[in-house]
């Protein structure tokens, strides 16, 4: 029992690592496009904002880990609070919310960090390595039995 309480705080630990990557790499995105203009960048934002949620709803919503068990902890609690869906299977639906929020959310940016190529490089390195450590810790210690992605994860 306080082994598995062990396990779950560091893997919460890398999901929160996660998170803050993404976060970051966000940032730099907003950054840059701030620099062209406060339209786009206010736009880009509230396509993550929206993204955020649908995924949050779509998703987080309906995973079994939601109630405390959550790997990035945030996303968990605030589906806990803010929804009440029942855990069930995922629609096809559902998946393609999440996959079309995630492109808008992390694809949109390449659009206007080719002019910087420090930026971009860094933006790609943090997702690479947010997407490394979600497959390598977090995916392999989820619970989350409907999650497509847990898929072939042993
Ligand atoms: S573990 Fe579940 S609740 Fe937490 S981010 Fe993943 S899908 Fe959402």
């Amino acid at each position: 029992m306080a082994e598995n309480h062990k396990n779950l705080k560091r893997v919460q630990a890398y999901g929160i690592l996660v998170l803050v990557e993404a976060f970051i790499a966000n940032l730099l995105a907003v950054i840059v496009l701030m620099q062209r203009s406060w339209i786009l960048a206010a736009g880009y934002l509230l396509v993550c904002l929206i993204g955020g949620g649908s995924i949050i709803y779509a998703y987080c919503a309906k995973c079994p880990c939601r109630d405390g068990q959550c790997a990035h902890v945030i996303p968990g609690k605030i589906a806990s609070i803010l929804t009440h869906r029942e855990t069930s299977p995922y629609t096809l639906f559902e998946i393609a919310v999440v996959g079309i929020a995630v492109l808008l959310i992390y694809g949109l940016p390449l659009l206007w960090l080719w002019g910087y190529p420090i930026v971009l490089v860094s933006f790609v390195l943090l997702m690479a390595l947010a997407s490394f450590q979600a497959q390598t810790v977090l995916c392999r210690n989820c619970s989350n039995i409907y999650c497509p992605l847990r898929r072939g994860v042993s």
